[in-house]
């Protein structure tokens, strides 16, 4: 047990080094994250605006066809006018052109909406574009950071990282669980007796428990906190 405890010991010292080492890292890998969600969320943007001003352009230009065809008919009705026999036929294409006109006059105010709609749209899509541009050299920047920085913890993560490898193989699988455990709700899973305390949480151990403790012949969780309390010894002796 005093291997297995000794081990834990080293285990959690090569861990506290690593988070030391994404620490230094500072918010950047976080930056880079929630920036590069935000280019995403700006592009669909950008293609949503690009597909609302198609359809405004598609019916746009609908509108214009329609315009030019009711001219086609308005001049086709009004030769027609000149060549009518009686007067029931003249009603009748006097209607025909009434109703072309009214027909193109909407549609010109249609033509103005659409042409109205999508001339918004694109100002609004021009803002974006220039939003996005932004947002991605800001992103280029950070990207850019962090690249510098992992490329200079890379030496050290690599160092320890190897080490983890070698000592994990020699701990059990179910005392590593039960580490990994504890580590991802507390942070520290393996602390030293301080002052007769746990060094995790800072509560008092009962002198019984010291004793016991100080044996390594078994592992004594704090009952506050559930962090393994090892002896105060082994802070003092190499670990390496
Ligand atoms: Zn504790």
């Amino acid at each position: 047990m005093e291997e297995t405890l000794r081990l834990l010991y080293q285990l959690q010292k090569i861990d506290s080094n690593l988070d030391d080492v994404e620490e230094s890292k500072g918010n950047l890998p976080e930056t880079v994250k929630s920036l590069e969600e935000e280019v995403l969320e700006i592009e669909n943007k950008l293609q949503e605006k690009q597909t609302y001003i198609d359809t405004q352009v598609a019916s746009r230009n609908k509108a214009d066809d329609d315009i030019k065809e009711f001219e086609e008919k308005l001049k086709k009705y009004k030769a027609q006018q000149y060549q009518v026999r009686n007067n029931k036929e003249y009603d009748a294409i006097t209607k025909e052109i009434d109703f072309a006109e009214e027909s193109v006059k909407t549609l010109t105010q249609q033509f103005e909406d659409f042409e109205n709609q999508m001339s918004q749209a694109k100002k609004m899509l021009e803002e974006y574009q220039s939003f996005l541009e932004e947002k991605q050299s800001i992103l280029k920047e950070k990207k850019e950071e962090l690249a510098e920085i992992s490329k200079e913890t890379e030496e050290e993560e690599t160092k320890y990282k190897g080490e983890r490898d070698k000592l994990i193989k020699r701990i059990n699988k179910d005392t590593i669980s039960k580490y990994t455990k504890i580590r991802s709700a507390r942070g520290k899973a393996v602390v030293a007796v301080r002052k007769n305390s746990c060094g995790g949480c800072g509560n008092r151990i009962p002198p019984q428990h010291i004793i016991e403790l100080r044996r390594n012949d078994k592992m004594y969780i704090c009952q506050h906190c559930g962090r393994i309390v090892v002896s105060d010894e082994f802070t003092k002796q190499p670990t390496d």
